[in-house]
């Protein structure tokens, strides 16, 4: 596996493969790995002829007092499990690469962002949006891959490429999780046992809305209040607790088609965030 620490080099790499054909897919991100982000570089690897993974902790999409600084690191451990999935090429950046000195352009939606996860950060999505179009632009990329874990930022960086008209397509994956539902995260490893227990009413609450739905239940509000149940019966603070439009990320008043059940809850200091497709029958 090749690992390229500068824009540079990873670009002279891209433009070699594709003048040799070879397709690109990538993944962006923060590093500390966990089977999620490798199931990403799978779908990329079915995508595309050469995968490229990057691992950048983004400053500019962390707002102030937000866990920048301790964000969890493993370069060796992350290269080693990239290695093993066959990734063909690292791309591990410093601040200073991604940033120029004197860096003063940023990329930003206007509405996506006004949104869910937007609402209580409202520097993220736009620092989400500029490092992804700097990845772009350094991987030169024909497909890039993301969690929907992470749904509305899939969102966000598939209408930034398409306003843009960014040659890249962009793919969503499916959220993995651990054996008992969390979803996997680099951020639960913040987590001390009792919260690590207290983490389950996330994904219980998305149990709740879907179990409601199943029942008949279409008012979104009535799923709402059951997802904001199960937070506070653990005592967590809910952030909050949305049924959405898939596409829009507008609140639905009654679940009539396709929606999304999305939730963020902070257990001590960390912040989690899951969400599900909900289908009315
Ligand atoms: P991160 O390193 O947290 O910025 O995540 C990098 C990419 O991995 C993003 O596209 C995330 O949506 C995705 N991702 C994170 N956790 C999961 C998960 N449990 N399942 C699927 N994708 C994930």
């Amino acid at each position: 596996m090749d690992i390229f620490r500068t824009a540079s080099a990873l670009r002279a790499q891209a433009r070699a493969w594709h003048r040799a054909g070879l397709s690109i897919g990538l993944v962006p991100t923060m590093g500390y790995l966990h089977d999620g982000h490798l199931s990403l570089a799978r779908i990329a690897r079915a995508r595309a002829d050469r995968v490229v993974v990057s691992i950048f902790v983004n400053p500019t999409q962390f707002g102030p007092g937000e866990d920048l600084d301790r964000y969890p690191r493993d370069e060796a451990g992350d290269l080693e499990a990239l290695a093993r999935e066959g990734v063909d090429a690292a791309f591990l950046p410093s601040v200073r690469e991604m940033y120029p000195e004197g860096a003063e352009t940023f990329v930003q939606l206007e509405r996506l962002p006004e949104h869910l996860c937007g609402m209580s950060r409202p520097v993220h999505f736009r620092g989400v949006a500029t490092v992804c179009t700097k990845l772009f632009a350094a991987s030169a990329a024909d497909v890039a891959v993301f969690g929907e874990k992470d749904y509305q930022q899939l969102l966000v960086i598939r209408r930034m490429a398409r306003d843009l008209l960014l040659p890249v397509e962009i793919v969503g994956g499916p959220i993995v999780r651990e054996a008992d539902g969390l979803a996997m995260s680099s951020r639960n490893a913040y987590l001390s046992p009792e919260d690590r227990r207290r983490a389950l009413a996330v994904p219980r609450a998305l149990d709740a809305a879907e179990a409601l739905l199943r029942a008949g239940e279409t008012d979104a509000a009535v799923l709402r209040a059951a997802m904001a149940g199960e937070i506070a019966k653990v005592g967590a603070a809910l952030d909050y607790a949305a049924i959405v439009d898939p596409d829009s990320l507008d609140d639905v008043l009654r679940v009539e088609g396709p929606a999304r059940a999305a939730i963020a809850a902070l257990f001590g200091p960390t912040r989690l965030i899951d969400n599900r497709l909900l289908h009315a029958s």
